[in-house]
This record gives C-alpha cells, structure tokens and sequence, in this order.
C-alpha cells in the first residue's frame, strides 16, 4: 500500500498542476540528481512559427511550403501546426509515414515529397543557407520531391520566457541539468545558451535520446522532461519520465511516471522540492 503521507503530499502535488502516477514515483521525483530536458515544445514555448522559405533552382517558393503542408496536416509535431499554418492552400496527400525524430513522406499531386531534418534530407545545394539560418537559432525543414532537395522552411520557437529561471533553480537545488534534442546542433546551442544550459546533446533520434537516459540513469537518478510526441521511448527509460503539457488523451502520459498539466516549467523545481520534502516526512 501507498503511506498515507505520500498519497497526501501527491494530492497537493496535483492541486498545482502535477499529477503523480504513483507513490514509488513521487519518491523518486525527490531523488533525482539530474534533469534532461526535450528542447522542442519543453524548455521552447511550442509556438514554433515559420520565418524564412528558401527554393532550388526552377522552383517557387509557394509550392515548397505547400507541398509541406500538405504532409504536415497529417502531424501532431510541434513544426507540422507552424508549416500548415503558413502555407497559401493545403494540397491534398496521400500514403503519408512519419518518422519521429526525422520527418515525414508521402505523395502530393503525384510526386513523392518528403520534410524533415537536414540529418534526413540533405541540404544539397542550399547547405550555405541552411547553416546560416541555423546560426540564427532556426530549426530547418528540408523540402525534396522525387529524391530531390528542392527547399528549406526555417522556423522559430522561442524560449520559453519562465525557463532561465527554472533551470537557474533546479540548478540551486544542486541538480545537473542537461538538453536532450533531435534538432541540429547549432540550434540547439543557442536555445541552451539563453537558458542557462552547458550540456547539451544534439541530433538525437528517439532511440539516442532513451540511449543517453540509459547511460546517465546508470549514473545518478535521471528525469526526463519531454512533451511526449517523440520522446516516449526516453521517458519510459527515465527514473522519474515527466511529461509535459498533458491534456488528457495524450499518449505521452502513458509512458510517463509524471504528467504535468500546465505549461509553466517553473511547476518542475516546485515539484521536486515538494517531492523531497514528502519523502523527508516520511523518513
Ligand atoms: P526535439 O528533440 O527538438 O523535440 P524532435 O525529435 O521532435 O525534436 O525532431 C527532431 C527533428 O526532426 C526536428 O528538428 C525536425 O527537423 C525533424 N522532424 C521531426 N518531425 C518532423 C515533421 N513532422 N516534419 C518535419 N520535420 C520533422
Ligand atoms: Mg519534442
């Protein structure tokens, strides 16, 4: 049976936002030595929104984002909502797969597209350009039809703005705290600059970023912070998986011991004092 003074401590946990799957995992939420956090829809505001669409040679614009679009309907990632949303028409897809972590394929007006990271897609001969646009803290969205980069859409999430302060408390709290992401590196850098954060582990597919869980985990107790589309596999590894932004038929939860229902990251430092101080009524 769960101690009654743990069921208590996970009650006023939920009255702030944080639901506890269970008095093992509320224990071990007090325990943790170091936080990962996902980048994309976790430490960024998940408001990503496309700021520059680049062409190859003999092709508009308008039908790079377009034809995106047209795959992007088809997904629940975080970039898919700000490629549909600046996209003229939506064009009708078909055969359309998602490969978490990398991008997505399928068929539009009879021509094999696909969208995805620059890891996926090579940049061809818009690679100057795509370096450039990530030095500016940019995630790019290679565009190929028919096995042929044809575009780049560049796209901005920002930081969340209560996240220096998270990490600043975690960090106070004696935590090592550490970024998990599939984006590109140089990206990926900048955003943990802003936040306060020095290591930072990029161009991570799902499996690398449960890989690199695995490896701290057998260090030192490891949450995982991750908004659950692609990181279920590193959640399930963590000691404590903690998803974020649940909404309640969300598969992440499922892979998760933490669902926190809110969107404010400062709820995480809060969560963890609290845990700590539960286990220490109980000891
Ligand atoms: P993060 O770790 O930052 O949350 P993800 O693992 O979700 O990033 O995705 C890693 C990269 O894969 C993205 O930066 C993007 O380039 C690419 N990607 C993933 N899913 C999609 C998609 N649906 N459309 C386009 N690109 C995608
Ligand atoms: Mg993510």
């Amino acid at each position: 049976a769960v101690p009654v003074t743990v069921v208590s401590a996970i009650g006023a946990a939920s009255r702030f936002g944080v639901i506890v799957k269970s008095g093992a995992a509320f224990e071990q939420l007090g325990s943790l030595r170091r936080i990962a956090f996902d980048k994309t829809g976790t430490l960024t505001r998940n408001q990503p929104s496309v700021v520059t669409v680049l062409a190859g040679e003999g092709v508009d614009h308008e039908r790079v984002i377009e034809w995106a679009a047209a795959l992007e309907q088809f997904s629940t990632h975080p970039l898919a909502a700000a490629i549909t949303a600046a996209a003229p028409s939506t064009p009708p897809a078909s055969d359309v797969t998602e490969q978490p972590g990398e991008g997505i394929a399928g068929v539009v007006a009879g021509q094999s597209i696909a969208a995805g990271s620059p890891r996926w897609i090579a940049p061809g001969e818009l690679a100057a350009q795509v370096t450039a646009m990530e030095a500016e803290g940019q995630t790019c969205v290679l565009v190929a039809r028919d096995g042929e980069t044809v575009g780049v859409i560049g796209i901005r999430d920002e930081l969340r703005p209560e996240a220096p302060t998270a990490v600043a408390s975690l960090q106070d709290q004696g935590l090592e705290v550490i970024m998990l992401t599939g984006d590109n590196a140089r990206t990926a850098n900048v955003l943990a600059g802003a936040a306060g954060i020095t290591d930072v582990r990029a161009e991570l597919r799902p499996e690398d970023k449960a890989a690199e869980i695995s490896a701290s985990v057998a260090q030192r107790p490891t949450g995982m912070i991750g908004d659950g589309i692609n990181d279920a596999p590193a959640l399930a590894t963590a000691t404590v998986g903690i998803a974020m932004g649940v909404t309640g038929a969300d598969a992440a939860i499922e892979s998760a011991d933490v669902a926190l229902t809110g969107n404010d990251l400062r709820i995480i430092p809060r969560a963890l004092n609290h845990a700590r101080r539960g286990r220490a009524i109980m000891n």
